[in-house]
């Protein structure tokens, strides 16, 4: 029997109807429920907010709102303070229980323990749900229930627990459908504002979020492209990757779906082709692995996670942060990266380590500059896999990259973009520089380069930093802060 006559569902980063644990627990316990987003101004207008992140999630909430409006409901989209929105939805609606779905980062715990607090004050039941993740902060941990800072036994204890306590897709929509409120008791909604009325540009190249389109992406991907993904993941110039991180971010796609989708390409694959949803799902679980570190250690979201590497001496030069932020380092693969994410709003995910390790190696530079760099421009931007990224490569982090690991850009180029097709794809100016000339053309004799239309200097930048001597410099600068003893 439901316990509440009408609750509300608040969406954050969770924007669809399936597989939504929230609005699947309100819909058995209620009789009546209420979808509500609240606009958070200084959010959006924040240094932390960029315009491809803006742009998937108000394209997303169009479509949940468009969704919600074909069964006869409607989004409450508010805007303002949380728990004085809510509040007054709650009395317009005579909503009795708040239902939402968890979020691990620093200022969402804060804002949701006031939210509920203030819920719970005025006598309604407030209930909170794992989603976002398959297992929660506390659900795979080492058998003393402390948390795993190393991923390999993550992995294997979250595999493990998938055997006994496997979390299918709940299946919210069906359930929900004749629960949703009528848009008359929900009341006049607005519209969902432009990314403009924030100050973010729209891009007709950045990822389109909704449910639909995430839907049609895991579909293809599972289809045709997790087969061969151990072996195509690495290669920027061709479509090996899912490019669902815009969905999970926003949450147009369940985890849950997700990790079914993969066990299920597996058992109907043989071979290698079930090592490539292997593979997936290793990423997915570094994806929760991220999420349960920020969860038991906030302090990432700050500062180094390993305590000795909060004492490295970072140099410190805007010129060197501008030339890697606008593609102009010399170095084409970090360069092509670069271009890729400024105008796309997404960046590969071999790319994105060259480019950090470039950044935080050979420049020498705070890890932090990159990171939130990333977070303004990616269309994923997530604290958890951002950070977890960024510590990664600068080898500050949790199961980090060791030091002395400082990608040679050259090289990388050469292995993973073998013909140059991808630097080609994003820099015009190398349009014409062949494959054996394209990873390093400040290499090429300046006839020749000249023949090909690049003359260094004037169509395209020398190398910002030789290799040899910015890796002596990282290696002398990170060596003796990490012979101090590690503390976690
Ligand atoms: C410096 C750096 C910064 C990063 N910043 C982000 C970020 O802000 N947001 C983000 O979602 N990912 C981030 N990543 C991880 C990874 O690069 C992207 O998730 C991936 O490129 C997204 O493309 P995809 O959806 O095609 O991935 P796929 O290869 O198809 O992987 C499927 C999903 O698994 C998850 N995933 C894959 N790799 C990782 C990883 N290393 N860590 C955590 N989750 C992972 C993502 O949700 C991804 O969508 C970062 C990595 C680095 C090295």
């Amino acid at each position: 029997m439901p316990r509440h006559t009408t609750s509300i569902v608040w969406f954050r980063r969770d924007l669809r109807l399936n597989d939504h644990v929230a609005l699947e627990r309100a819909a058995t316990e209620s009789e009546r429920v209420v979808c509500a987003f609240v606009l958070d101004p200084v959010l959006l207008r924040g240094p932390h907010t960029g315009a491809p992140i803006v742009s998937v999630f108000f394209g997303s909430l169009a479509e949940l709102r468009a969704g919600l409006r074909e069964r006869g409901s409607d989004l409450a989209l508010l805007e303002g303070d949380a728990l004085a929105e809510l509040r007054t939805l709650a009395r317009r609606t005579g909503a009795t229980a708040l239902y939402y779905n968890l979020d691990y980062e620093p200022h969402a715990r804060e804002r949701d323990e006031h939210v509920a607090a203030g819920f719970r004050a005025d006598g309604a039941h407030v209930a909170a749900s794992i989603d976002h993740v398959y297992y929660g902060a506390d659900e795979a941990c080492k058998p003393d229930g402390s948390p795993y800072t190393v991923f390999t036994p993550y992995k294997r204890r979250w595999l493990e627990r998938r055997e006994t306590d496997p979390r299918p897709p709940v299946l919210s929509l069906a359930a929900v459908e004749r629960k949703l409120a009528r848009a008359e008791a929900i009341g006049p909604t607005r519209d969902v504002p432009a990314p403009e009325a924030y100050g973010h540009a729209r891009s007709p190249h950045y990822p389109r979020g909704g449910e639909a389109n995430a839907r049609r992406i895991l579909d293809a991907f599972v289809s045709s492209g997790i087969g061969a993904y151990a072996e195509r993941r690495n290669e920027p110039a061709v479509d090996g990757t899912s490019r669902l991180s815009p969905h999970l971010r926003a949450g147009t796609i369940g985890i849950r779906t997700c990790v079914a989708a993969a066990a299920e390409a597996r058992r109907v694959a043989r071979g290698t082709a079930a090592g490539g949803a292997d593979t997936w799902t290793s990423e997915l679980i570094w994806r929760e692995f991220y999420q349960q570190i920020l969860a038991h250690f906030p302090h990432v979201a700050r500062e180094p996670f390993v305590a000795a590497a909060r004492n490295l001496e970072f140099r410190d030069s805007q010129s060197d942060f501008e030339a890697w932020s606008q593609a102009r380092t010399g170095y084409p693969i970090v360069d092509a990266a670069l271009v890729q994410l400024n105008t796309t709003g997404w960046m590969h995910n071999r790319l994105r380590m060259i480019v950090a390790s470039f950044l935080t190696k050979h420049l020498l530079l705070d890890y932090r500059l990159g990171e939130r760099y990333f977070e303004q421009r990616l269309a994923d931007a997530d604290l958890a896999a951002n950070n977890g990224g960024w510590q990664w490569t600068a080898s500050t982090g949790t199961d980090a990259a060791p030091y002395f690991r400082i990608f040679n850009p050259v090289l990388q180029s050469k292995k993973f973009d073998p013909n140059g097709d991808f630097i080609r794809s994003m820099l015009p100016a190398l349009a014409k520089l062949d494959a054996s000339s394209i990873h390093a053309p400040w290499l090429l004799p300046p006839l020749a380069a000249a023949a090909a239309g690049v003359r260094l200097g004037r169509d395209y930048p020398p190398p910002i930093v030789d290799h040899r001597l910015a890796r002596e410099r990282a290696l002398a600068t990170y060596a003796p802060v990490f012979r101090l003893p590690r503390r976690a």
